[in-house]
């Protein structure tokens, strides 16, 4: 299975990406996560992507894309990935396609967690308290949601167009949207 999970900061993509990777032992790959460790290691990849990231903006797509075809060619992805935060702009999508071309595969589903705005914003500035992002603050927060709406909402049109989209009720308890992401995939990998 290669799979992608979208929806706004703060939809859960990242607690749900953990339990569909070990669903389908395939890798959850996180851009974020992987931007996060170089940061955390002072690479030069860290320090420049840092720069985007404290802002609530998105680091180049060049940048972010060379690191995800290196990340994809790893020998642990070749039976599948889950990509979580990528792609999130169209040129990564072209970019995406063609990796996944490039290794004779395709996108099977697309996963799409839907939330409330507010929530969103409740359920980040919740996390602020618990882990302490850098890139949690309110006014962040917020331009991290409006980039999401300009750049990446348009993307599951796009993929809704494929008939590769399974729109997620990302509301309610953590077990609950797992199980909603799990009976959608279910009728993905038995067709
Ligand atoms: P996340 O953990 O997915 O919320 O990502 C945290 C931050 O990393 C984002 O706000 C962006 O600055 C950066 N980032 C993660 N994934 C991407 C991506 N696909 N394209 C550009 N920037 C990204």
């Amino acid at each position: 299975m290669r799979l992608i999970i979208m929806g706004p900061p703060g939809a859960g993509k990242g607690t749900q990406a953990a339990f569909i990777g070990e669903k389908f032992e395939i890798p959850a790959i996180s851009t974020g996560d992987i931007f996060r460790a170089n940061v955390a290691d002072g690479t030069p990849l860290g320090v420049e992507a840092k720069r985007y990231m404290d802002a609530g903006e998105y680091v180049p797509d060049e940048v972010t894309n060379s690191m995800v075809r290196n990340r994809i060619a790893e020998p642990d992805a070749e039976p599948g990935f889950l990509l979580d935060g990528y792609p999130r702009t169209v040129a990564q999508v072209e970019e995406l396609d063609q990796m996944v071309q490039d290794s004779g595969h395709r996108i099977d589903a697309v996963v799409v967690l839907t939330c409330d705005e507010e929530e969103l914003i409740a359920r980040l500035l919740q996390r602020a308290e618990t882990d302490g992002r850098a890139d949690d603050t309110e006014d962040v927060i917020r331009r991290r949601q409006e980039v999401y709406t300009e750049q990446t909402a348009p993307l599951i049109d796009v993929y809704r167009s494929r008939g590769v989209l399974q729109e997620v009720d990302g509301m309610g308890e953590v077990d609950e949207v797992t199980q909603r992401i799990f009976a959608a995939l279910d009728s993905v990998s038995e067709s």
